[in-house]
């Protein structure tokens, strides 16, 4: 890990591991022409931008940052299958069949950045294998009937651990048994948005960096699409700026609220300290409403993550992510160290479910994915790229999941009195 981060990107371990030649992109300068502009570069606006040039179409990305400065280059980086909306709560709202069908998106999903990395040799692994969800309570039944019915009706494909196959890796007594994801993994995300940026490039895609879009307007049509120093005329476009923008369209923005969640990562451990503690490269989460999320990372140092704000609440990032560690693990007391700690905002609709769909003729959103976004920002760019390249109709399924909106500021004091009411809640049930 370096001292000092890639420059545009806030310091998190990510740009502090990009490669020395890693790519920036010019800021946008006087007027452009494309088929399609696409406003955003997370990974929602680069796997809609990369959809839609390897279907032929032209063109151009604008970010207000650097690709990759939101959520799609400082998070978890899990990639699992699945949503932010729990898959039963999916399938009480659609039914069985409508849940697994766009379950069955983030599955292909999962195999399509797999198959990218390893066509375009993207350097961010090793992929390891396999995501590890464990209890804080001694649940055994009711952890085995929901892997089953996860199973039955959606495919999961989950393994149920008992307590002491879960206690081999993690040398703690806070867990008890545990569910096993084996073809879910992780990787190095910004390295991953970093490669996309570059392959887009490499077919033709035009990549603007530090060019935030103050407007929208119609023209003739298509649309233009304005920054302060130029602008880009398209047929269509595509917004993708998560929680990040202001003023562009206040019907989108008005539908998510943002919220934070917390990083750090440690020195690096000896392996002999990681078999005493965290005996596994696997990423772990917990059960609880308000979890913990952390994994050993190639260089054995500790990435973990966890709660949730609305405001910045959480003063000493570092300190309260130690805190939760020791908690879990109090054998690293002395041991574990936090070296870079961050926070990042989620982009969370009430429904919990990403925004995919069209405001206009020709205006597309891909948006919302909260906490879990890597394999769901593929599937919004592949149905929103397909829409407009191939008129493929796939993105309808994302219609029950609507633009309304998210209660402004209120919205945002409800999801954090919700967090504490959850906490409380995992509080008196472990
Ligand atoms: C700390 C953290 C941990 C997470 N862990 C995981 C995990 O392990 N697994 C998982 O699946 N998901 C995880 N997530 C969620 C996941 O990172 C997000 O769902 C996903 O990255 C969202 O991608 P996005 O492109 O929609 O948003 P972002 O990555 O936030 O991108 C939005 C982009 O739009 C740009 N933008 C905004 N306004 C404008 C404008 N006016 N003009 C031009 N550009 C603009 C922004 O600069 C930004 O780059 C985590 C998130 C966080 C914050």
């Amino acid at each position: 890990m370096h001292s000092i981060p890639e420059p545009g990107y806030i310091d998190c371990y990510y740009s502090r591991t990009l490669p020395d030649d890693t790519k920036s992109y010019p800021s946008l300068n006087g007027a452009e022409e494309a088929d399609v502009c696409v406003i955003g570069g997370g990974l929602a606006g680069i796997n809609t931008a990369l959809g839609l040039v390897l279907r032929g179409k032209s063109v151009v990305l604008v970010e207000a940052k650097r690709v990759g400065w939101g959520a799609s280059g400082r998070n978890g980086g899990f990639v699992a299958k699945g949503y932010a909306e729990d898959h039963h709560a999916l399938g009480k709202k659609l039914g069985v069949e409508a849940a697994s069908a766009l379950i069955n998106l983030t599955k292909d999903a999962r195999q399509l950045i797999k198959k990218r990395i390893t066509e375009y040799k993207i350097d961010c692994g090793p992929l390891t294998h396999g995501v590890l969800t464990v209890s804080w309570r001694d649940n055994a039944e009711a952890i085995r009937e929901d892997i089953k019915r996860a199973n039955d009706r959606y495919g999961m494909g989950l393994e149920y651990w008992p307590t002491e196959k879960v206690r081999t890796l993690c040398k703690t007594e806070r867990y008890y048994q545990g569910s096993f994801s084996p073809d879910d993994f992780q990787f190095h995300p910004l390295r991953y948005v970093q490669g996309l940026a570059k392959v887009i490039t490499e077919k033709k895609g035009r990549l603007f960096e530090n060019s935030p879009v103050t407007a929208i307007e119609k023209d003739g049509l298509g649309w233009v699409v304005k920054t302060a120093e130029g602008q880009v005329k398209a047929h269509d476009v595509v917004m993708c700026c998560a929680v990040y923008s202001e003023g562009v369209n206040r019907r989108l923005e008005n539908a998510l609220f943002p919220v934070q969640t917390f990083v750090t990562v440690t020195n690096a451990l000896t392996d002999e300290q990681l078999r005493g503690s965290i005996n596994t490269h696997y990423p772990i989460y917990d059960m609880r409403y308000a979890c913990d999320y952390y994994r050993v990372l190639s260089d054995n140092r500790i990435l973990w993550g966890g709660r949730v704000a609305v405001g910045n609440r959480v003063k000493d990032i570092a300190g309260a992510m130690m805190a939760d560690m020791l908690k879990v693990y109090p054998q690293l007391k002395g041991v574990a160290d936090a070296e870079v700690a961050w926070s990042g905002l989620m982009a969370y609709a009430p429904h919990k479910m990403p925004q995919i769909g069209k405001l206009a003729p020709g205006y597309w959103y891909n948006t919302g994915f909260g906490g879990h976004g890597l394999a769901p920002t593929t599937v919004g760019g592949e149905a929103i790229a397909s829409a407009i390249a191939e008129n493929d109709t796939r993105y309808e399924q994302f219609a029950p999941f609507g633009v309304g909106y998210a209660g402004g500021k209120a919205g945002r004091y409800v999801a954090q009195l919700a967090y504490w009411v959850w906490r409380a809640r995992d509080h008196f049930s472990v």
